[in-house]
Parts: structure tokens; sequence; C-alpha cells
């Protein structure tokens, strides 16, 4: 499996607009941070989690030629504000783009994106096909998901476990139970927005302590605020098997396809 960063920047992105921080000013690409999203290369699939404000940049950039399907973790505009520049892949493909989210999700998409959800459309609109999702593990096309549910505040949030990686985006809680489903990962990608504490995300800290209970082999902080500081300063301060993630890093997962039926068969 291939993982891709797409983005690695909080809401705002990194630098902020008319900001003269250190950070926002730094000439270091690392420190030039999109709105967070990863593409994923998996059993022959191509996907992307969210499809935020800089989708179209992130697709063209990464040199995303071809898309499967999108995976939402929830409907905060820094994570769906893109999806119309999914047009490309629908004239491409000659099919719809089918979309994974929980139903509430999907029903802010079709709030946010109505003319795309109309009876009568305009000719050109994204054309999209929605498959409401919940806790339940699915299938893509052969590829194992596993829905994961992080509390963001008071809004549950979907992470994705695939294999043994695992993305986990905009949470500041994570049950126990549902904490199970990330043990034994290769790869755990986690949200870290600055120091000081926030009322919806993991603090560095946070966020550090919980990859000490996890223990993945490896872990990237993503969803990163320019208050966090330079990303140079503050990756030397960080344990060898934990990174900052940034934009265009790629990272090689090992995957081995679960069977559908053997899957079944074994709950
Ligand atoms: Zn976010
Ligand atoms: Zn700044
Ligand atoms: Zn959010």
């Amino acid at each position: 499996m291939k993982v891709t960063f797409l983005g690695t920047g909080t809401s705002q992105g990194v630098p902020v607009i008319g900001c003269d921080c250190a950070v926002c000013r730094s000439l270091d690409f690392r420190d030039k941070r999109l709105r967070s999203s990863v593409h994923l290369q998996v059993g022959g699939l191509s996907l992307v989690i969210d499809t935020g404000p800089d989708f179209r940049q992130q697709m063209l950039r990464a040199n995303v030629r071809h898309l499967d399907a999108v995976l939402f973790t929830h409907e905060h505009k820094d994570h769906t504000a893109g999806l119309d520049d999914v047009r490309p892949f629908n004239f491409k493909q000659g099919k719809d783009m089918p979309l994974y989210a929980r139903p509430h999700v999907i029903e802010q998409l079709k709030r946010e994106f109505a003319y795309a959800f109309a009876e009568h459309k305009y000719p050109g609109v994204p054309q999209l096909k929605v498959h409401p999702i919940d806790h339940v593990p699915f299938f893509i096309e052969g590829v194992r998901i596993i829905p994961v549910e992080v509390m963001h505040y008071k809004l549950p949030v979907l992470g994705y476990r695939i294999g043994n990686f695992a993305y986990i985006t905009d949470a500041n809680y994570i049950a126990p139970e549902e904490k199970e489903k990330l043990r034994g990962l290769d790869v755990l990608v986690l949200n870290a927005l600055r120091r000081k504490e926030h009322i919806s995300h993991f603090t560095l800290e946070e966020a550090l302590a919980l990859i000490e209970e996890l223990q993945p082999r490896r872990a990237y902080l993503t969803h990163i605020s320019h208050q966090l500081g330079l990303h140079r300063e503050v990756e030397a301060e960080l344990p060898g098997h934990v990174r900052l993630a940034y934009d265009g890093l790629c990272v090689s997962v090992a995957y081995e396809p679960e069977h559908e039926e053997e899957s079944q068969s074994s709950q």
C-alpha cells in the first residue's frame, strides 16, 4: 500500500492568510500545508480520504489520474469543500464517483452540493453515488475498510483502518472499544494541532501519549496548525518512530488482501 499525504494542515492551512509568524514566513517546503487529506493506493484501488478546499491542487500535485472512491471522515468544510472537483474523474472514467460517509455527513453534502443531487441536473455537475456507512467494516472491490469512531469535541468522526494502516484526523477523544481497532498497526496517522489545549483536537502531548498507548510501529502527525512551530524544530523533539507528516510525503505499508468470504465466515 502506498500512502501519499496530500495535505497536512489544519482548517486554515499553513501559511495562514495575513500571518507573519515564523512558521508562516518559513521557506522550508515542509512548513507549507494544504488542508488534510491522504491518497491511498491499495489492492489496485486509488482512494482519497476527504476532499478539502485544496482537492484540485492536490490531485494535480500528486498526479492522481484515476480515482475509485472518496471516504469522508466528517462534514467540516476543510474536509469536504473541494468535492465539486471530482468532475474530471467523472468525465475521464465515465461513471459516478462513489462516496462513503455516515448518513449525517451525506445529508450535509446533499445540502451543500444540492445542485449535484438535484432531480434535474445542470449539465456537467459532479456525478456522485453515495454509500452510507456506520461502524461496520465494509469492502470496496475486495479491500476491507474498518471505520473507527473518534470524537471531535461532541461530533463523531470516522477514522479508517485498512490492513495495518490507520488514519485518524479531527479527534480529541477515542473510546476504549474503538481504540481496540487501532492495535497492532504498522502505521498510525493521528492529528496533533498544536501544543496548547484545544476544544476539539489532540495537542502534541496528547497525540504522543496516545501513540505510546497504542504502540504502532510508526506514527505520523497531521492536521497541523502554524502554532505548532517550525517543522524542523518540532520533529527534532519527537521519538524516532514518530514523525510530523508533510505535504507530498509518501509512505509504504505492507498490505495483504483479506478475502470477503473468509472474513465474513470468520465473524
Ligand atoms: Zn479538520
Ligand atoms: Zn502563522
Ligand atoms: Zn473538523
